[in-house]
């Protein structure tokens, strides 16, 4: 199951992107926040939505099952 964070930082002010910790394209330590371990990038985008990142969406390259924006 692998290991999700979330960017706190707005994605073009309007998504805070989902990723997987080995993804590509991290966002800087200082915007991550660990979502811990999921399933898949549904799961992980739903579990940040329910914890307040109303927002959330999965990063292109490593959550493209969770990305719409
Ligand atoms: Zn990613």
């Amino acid at each position: 199951m692998p290991n999700y964070l979330i960017n706190k930082e707005k994605t073009d002010g309007r998504y805070n992107e989902v990723h997987t910790t080995t993804c590509n394209h991290l966002p800087e330590y200082a915007n991550r926040y660990d979502l811990g371990f999921h399933l898949n990038g549904n799961d992980a985008v739903a579990y940040a939505k329910r914890i307040g990142f109303t927002d959330a969406d999965g990063c292109y390259y490593c959550c493209s099952e969770a990305h719409k924006g």
